[in-house]
C-alpha cells in the first residue's frame, strides 16, 4: 500500500491566547504534535507543516501565507491531503472554508481530517460540519464556546458550593487549613517549576498525607488535587453523569465561565495565583502526554519535565534533588523563570545544595553525548562458535541487545538537537546511573568538578565478558 503524504496546518492568532495564557508559539507546537499523532494513526507521513503563527483568520484582508500555500499545494496534487487540530484553525470566514470544501468536492480521494470535532472533508457530511465549525468560531475557539454554553445552562446548579468536609486543604467555611494548604501550595509551585507527581507525592507522604480512605495518598489523588481549579478559586461544572466518573476528570477543562467570559469565582480562600496554577497544570499535562506517548496510562513513575529530574543526588545528605524554579528579575523587566535543582529541605534533605538547571543539564548532556559517541563507535562482537545451544542463545540475546543500544546511540548522536525530552531522558536512563552533586561556593560559575556522573553498568560490557569467556574456552 502506498503511504499517503499529508500536510499539517496549524494556526494561532495573537488576539486569542489559550485560557491558560498559552503563547501562540506554544499553541501551534501543540497543534502540530496532535496533528502528527493523527497522521501517524492514519498510517500517513507528514511532508510539510503549513503554519500561520499569530495570524487571524477572522479579520478580512489578512493574508495567511501558510493557508494560501496549503490550498495551492492541495489543488496542484502535491499533497494527499492535510490534517488540522480543529476546523476553526483552518478557517473562520465562509469564503476561506468554501475554497477548502471546493477542493475536496473536486478531489474526494484527498484526506482531510481534524483532531477535534470529527471533521472528514472527503465526506459531504464532513464538509457541512467543517463549514458549521468554522463559522461557529467567534472570539474563542469553538470547543471552548460549546463547553461554556453547556456549562452556563447549569450555572445555578454549579453555583452550589462544592466545598465540604472532604476538600483537602480547607475547613468547612472555606478557610485554608494548614499543613494541608501549605503542602498543596508547595506542590503547585513545584509542579509549575517542572516537578513531577512522584516528587510532590514524596513530600506529601513525608507529612502523612492520606487519600479519602485513610491510606497513603496515591499518585492519582496527588495529581487531581494539584490540578483542581478550586485551588485558584474557580468554580467548575460537571453534570451528575460526568461526576460519576469524577476520578477520570481533567478538571481544568471544566472551569465554569460567566457571561462576561471570565471564570466564575467561589468564595473560598485561594491556594495559588492563576499564573502559577496554570503553569502547574500545563507542566503536569505535558508530563502525562509524554507518558502516554511512551505507552503508559495514568501517571507512571517517570513523569518528568527536565533532563535530570529524579536522577540528581546531593552528596551532603544523599537526598534526591528536586527541580524548582525562581523568578529572576533584571532591572525593570517582568522577570524570567529560572529552573534549578535543589536539595529539598523537607523529605530528609539538607536543603543546602542548589545548582542552576541549564548549566548542569548542558554539562551532563555533553558528557552523555561523548559517551554515546563511544558506544556508537564500538563494534559488536559476533556470536562465538560454541556447542552449547543454551549459552549461544544467551549470547545472541545479549548481542541483539547490544546492537540495539548501538543503533539507539547512533540515532541519538545524529539527531540529538531534535530529540524530545523523553527520548533524551531514555538515553540518560540507559547510560547514567546517577548524577552526584558536591557543594560549590554560591554565586560562582558552574564548576564541572562539583559534578560526578555515575555511569550505568553497560549491558554491552557483560556481552563482551561472555564473548571473551566463550573464546577462551
Ligand atoms: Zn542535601
Amino acid at each position: 500500500m502506498k503511504t499517503v503524504s499529508l500536510g499539517v496546518y496549524v494556526r494561532q492568532s495573537d488576539e486569542e491566547p489559550g485560557p491558560d495564557g498559552v503563547r501562540p508559539g506554544e499553541a501551534v507546537a501543540r497543534q502540530e504534535a496532535a496533528c502528527r499523532r493523527l497522521a501517524a494513526a492514519l498510517g500517513a507521513v507528514v511532508v510539510r507543516v503549513y503554519a500561520d503563527n499569530a495570524l487571524s483568520a477572522s479579520l478580512p484582508g489578512v493574508y495567511r501565507p501558510g493557508f494560501e500555500e496549503l490550498v495551492s499545494d492541495l489543488a496542484a496534487g502535491v499533497l494527499g491531503g492535510f490534517v488540522f487540530a480543529h476546523a476553526d484553525r483552518v478557517a473562520r470566514r465562509a469564503s476561506d472554508a468554501a475554497r477548502v470544501c471546493a477542493l475536496y468536492e473536486e478531489q474526494p480521494h484527498l484526506v482531510g481530517r481534524s483532531v477535534e470535532g470529527g471533521v472528514d472533508l472527503s465526506q459531504s457530511r464532513g464538509r457541512a460540519l467543517f463549514l458549521e465549525q468554522t463559522l461557529d468560531g467567534g472570539k474563542e475557539a469553538a470547543a471552548t464556546a460549546r463547553r461554556q454554553q453547556a456549562a452556563n445552562l447549569h450555572r445555578a446548579l454549579a453555583g452550589q458550593p462544592h466545598i465540604g468536609a472532604t476538600a483537602w486543604g480547607w475547613d468547612r467555611d472555606g478557610h485554608l487549613q494548614d499543613p494541608a494548604a501549605s503542602l498543596l501550595r508547595r506542590g503547585i509551585e513545584a509542579a509549575a517549576g517542572g516537578a513531577c507527581v512522584r516528587e510532590i507525592r514524596a513530600d506529601w507522604l513525608d507529612h502523612g498525607v492520606t487519600g479519602r480512605t485513610g491510606k497513603p495518598v496515591s499518585r492519582k489523588t496527588v495529581l487531581l488535587r494539584l490540578i483542581n481549579p478550586r485551588n485558584v478559586g474557580y468554580r467548575i461544572y460537571a453534570s451528575a453523569e460526568v461526576r460519576r466518573n469524577a476520578s477520570q476528570l481533567w478538571t481544568p477543562d471544566l472551569v465554569l465561565h460567566g457571561d462576561n467570559g471570565r471564570p466564575v469565582m467561589g468564595d473560598w480562600q485561594h491556594v495559588a495565583a492563576p499564573t502559577t496554577y496554570w503553569a502547574a497544570v500545563r507542566s503536569l499535562k505535558e508530563q502525562l502526554d509524554a507518558a502516554h506517548e511512551r505507552g503508559h496510562s495514568g501517571p507512571p513513575p517517570g513523569l518528568y519535565t527536565r533532563l535530570l529530574s529524579g536522577r540528581v543526588r546531593c552528596t551532603e545528605c544523599e537526598a534526591s534533588m528536586v527541580v524548582s524554579s525562581r523568578t529572576v528579575r533584571a532591572g525593570a523587566s517582568a522577570g524570567t523563570r529560572r529552573p534549578f535543582y535543589r536539595c529539598p529541605a523537607i523529605n530528609g534533605g539538607c536543603g543546602r545544595l542548589t545548582r542552576t538547571a541549564v548549566s548542569l543539564e548542558s554539562y551532563v548532556a555533553a558528557e552523555l553525548l561523548t559517551r554515546l559517541r563511544q558506544v556508537a563507535a564500538t563494534a559488536v562482537v559476533p556470536a562465538p562458535l560454541t556447542a552449547d545451544a543454551q549459552s549461544a542463545y544467551r549470547h545472541n540475546a545479549l548481542v541483539r541487545r547490544r546492537t540495539e543500544l548501538l543503533r539507539s546511540a547512533q540515532h541519538a548522536v545524529e539527531h540529538w538537537p531534535l530529540l524530545k525530552l523523553p527520548e533524551r531522558r531514555a538515553q540518560l536512563a540507559t547510560h547514567v546511573a546517577e548524577v552526584r552533586l558536591r557543594p560549590a561556593p554560591r554565586g560562582r560559575w558552574f564548576d564541572p568538578d562539583t559534578v560526578d556522573i555515575v555511569w550505568a553498568e553497560h549491558p554491552s560490557e557483560a556481552a563482551q565478558a561472555i564473548g571473551r569467556r566463550g573464546r577462551s574456552r
